[in-house]
């Protein structure tokens, strides 16, 4: 199976009746980006820039963070590469931040929220990202949204930025696109709404799943009432899916459940249209998708989302991906 698995590397991610699928990789820095491409990957759906601010006492000047996104999108060669902004606070706080005492931290002051209460961190960052767009083809993504004045806001700093390097004489991607996370609740169940300011969405189901389920992911006291598989979760996935292709965006996923092969054929046949993951589990998702007819992934997503626990919907997908796998 290894051997079989590596000669799919320059294939396509597309259905035996050829719907095609684009399947990224997650990374955390520049130097991720070769496994990324070793795996096949075809662009970078997450691009966690936590660690450019992370084990240090001040924040990441525009020009250390232009080098880094710069380094990605020259790598990944027109390969389209979603950088997320500043997911920071909830567990992972940085010590030059002054992070208020909360009682939860994960319902906190975090990630988009913190930002727009300091747009001058967030505006640094997206005149980066701005700068380096020039070099391959980048875009933006803003984490733990949950409302819309939070993508409007934040869009005045990113026109703010754009307005600046112009005056500056810098250049940048014009068209760069914009996105969200899908990873509360409230985004996913709003996700019409939303669809209308961004062109694209990417569900987080690592927060997605915790939040809807109220199930902390770290939590190994209650790890067995954490299911990707849950009917809910898999409602939600699909309303997310509709409501983006409806209002003529798409939709992409960067939650570790994108790299779940018991998963990958109710997604597909949803109508997810990324799948961002580690690397390593690109080829097994490729191997899963070349198998099946969308049309038969299609009839599998519809029997699964009308059983009744997450239980039996394990069972019947791990049946299908074993005979695959
Ligand atoms: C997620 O929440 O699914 C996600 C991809 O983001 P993170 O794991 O960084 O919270
Ligand atoms: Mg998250």
């Amino acid at each position: 199976l290894q051997e079989e698995l590596a000669k799919l590397r320059e294939l396509p991610a597309e259905t035996l009746d050829k719907h095609r699928v684009e399947l990224a990789a997650n990374i955390g820095t520049p130097k991720d980006v070769k496994g990324a491409l070793d795996n096949g990957a075809e662009g970078i759906g997450l691009y966690r820039t936590e660690f450019l601010y992370m084990d240090r006492d001040n924040l990441p000047t525009e020009d250390e963070q232009f080098e880094a996104y710069k380094a990605v999108a020259e790598a990944m060669e027109e390969k389209p590469v979603i950088i997320r902004t500043l997911d920071i606070g909830g567990d992972k706080r940085l010590p030059y931040i002054d992070f208020p005492e909360e009682l939860n931290p994960f319902l906190g002051w975090r990630a988009i929220r913190m930002c727009l209460d300091r747009p001058e961190i967030i505006k640094t960052q997206l005149r980066a990202i701005l700068r380096a767009s020039s070099y391959g083809k980048l875009r933006i993504m803003y984490p733990m949204v949950s409302n819309i004045s939070e993508v409007r806001r934040a869009n005045a700093i990113l026109e703010e930025a754009k307005k600046e390097l112009e005056r500056e004489g810098i250049s940048f991607d014009r068209e760069i696109e914009v996105g969200i996370m899908v990873e509360i609740p409230a985004a996913a169940v709003a996700a019409d709404i939303l669809a209308k300011e961004v062109d694209f969405f990417s569900i987080g189901t690592n927060d997605l799943i915790q939040y809807t389920l109220a199930v902390d992911r770290m939590n190994e006291n209650i790890a067995h009432l954490y299911q990707p598989l849950h009917p809910a979760i898999l409602r939600l996935i699909k309303n997310v899916i509709e409501a983006s292709h409806t209002n003529g965006i798409w939709t992409g996923m960067c939650g570790e459940m994108a790299g779940d092969v018991n998963a990958a054929p109710i997604l597909l046949g949803l109508g997810l249209d990324e799948f961002s993951m580690s690397a390593v589990s690109i080829p097994r998702v490729k191997k899963i998708i070349r198998s099946l007819t969308l049309k038969q992934a299609k009839k599998i997503a519809d029997k699964a989302l009308n059983m009744e626990s997450p239980e039996d919907i394990e069972e019947y997908m791990k049946d299908i991906v074993n005979q695959i796998l």
